[in-house]
């Protein structure tokens, strides 16, 4: 098995959302690469955004590290990102460079206006890679597979990270300033790695097994009964 996986999210940290799908299909010899959008300058509470920018991309790097990906950083300013010929034009660059045959970024219903723009601009990025006669971002590419993570959407793919459940709590470990962050926050009053790992155990009981993450194909798919 192999090919080439791109995840794009909107800031450090993000990863971890599939962290446990891609370190599996490293594991499964597919090439990963993740790009963030943004610096996630913003993210602290006290922390000043050009030094939190420094410390977000160490801390990026070194989830990268746990799940085997290649890090790419497009440099956006945190909550920022716009949604532009631009930006769509970036995303088709890098598409067409490291030419994956699955892309996986956020669902277009997310809360943070980086995450939403983010998904609109990777799908149109997308679409926009396969065209062959738009030639000044590199040599057309089509995607064959568009994903988006499966938060508050009509999930139809479960990816068992049973056995790489670890991998996704150590690559959200690795993000220090967004824990101290989070804890800050006191989201929902969970600490943010037990939050992981019972959000995995959510998606998996709905699969029936014990550790998942969802995903939402970005087209329906056309199958055959078997
Ligand atoms: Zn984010």
């Amino acid at each position: 098995m192999g090919g080439i996986i791109a995840l794009f999210v909107a800031h450090p940290d993000d990863e971890v959302f599939s962290a446990g799908t891609l370190a599996k299909h490293v594991k499964l010899g597919f090439k990963v690469y993740i790009v963030w959008m943004t610096n996630g300058e913003y993210g602290h509470f006290s922390i000043k955004p050009e030094e939190l920018k420094e410390i977000r991309r160490k801390e990026a790097l070194e989830a990268a590290r746990v799940i085997g990906a290649e890090p790419i950083f497009l440099g956006y300013k945190d909550a920022h990102l716009e949604y532009s010929m631009e930006t769509i034009l970036k995303a088709v660059e890098v598409i067409r460079k490291i030419r994956p045959s699955i892309v996986i970024t956020h669902a277009p219903d997310e809360y943070h206006r980086d995450h939403r723009n983010t998904s609109r601009i990777i799908r149109d990025a997308v679409f926009m890679a396969g065209l062959p006669t738009l030639e000044d971002e590199g040599e057309s590419h089509v995607v064959e597979r568009l994903y988006f993570y499966g938060k508050g959407l009509v999930t139809d793919i479960y990816v068992d990270i049973t056995d790489y459940i670890d991998y996704k709590i150590r690559a959200m470990e690795v993000h220090r300033s967004q824990l101290e962050w989070l804890r800050g926050t006191k989201l929902h009053g969970f600490n943010p790695l037990e939050r992981i790992r019972v959000e995995a155990a959510h998606y998996g009981y709905i699969a029936g097994i014990k550790y998942a993450e969802p995903f939402t194909p970005a087209k329906p798919r056309v199958e055959n009964l078997l």
